[in-house]
């Protein structure tokens, strides 16, 4: 598949990322990574949002619980469970387990 792009050469098109969000941002509807083509969040995506939002956080679940809603409805036929786990089960747990 040949995707047109502007320009011949490589660094022509320019950046379309926003300002601050780095370049492992997800292809949407597959939800691929445009930078390392990982299922996204990707690993540099995980540790950068980590970087961002200062650890596991309420903002930090709250982006990734939007971005999974999203995610369902472009991703329809993957089960719920193995998206809840992608985008949300590598978050580390952040002492609010208790251990029994
Ligand atoms: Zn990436």
């Amino acid at each position: 598949m040949m995707a047109s792009q502007t320009g011949s050469g490589p660094g022509s098109g320019g950046a379309d990322a926003g300002p601050g969000s780095g370049t492992h941002l997800p292809d949407r509807p597959g939800w691929t990574c445009v930078e390392c083509g990982a299922d996204w969040p990707c690993p540099a995506r995980r540790s950068g949002l980590l970087d961002e939002y200062g650890g596991t956080g309420v903002a930090l679940g709250v982006y990734l619980g939007a971005c999974l809603v999203r995610a369902m409805g472009d991703l329809d036929h993957l089960p719920v469970t193995e998206l809840r786990q992608r985008f949300l089960g590598w978050l580390p747990r952040a002492g609010g387990h208790r251990p029994d």
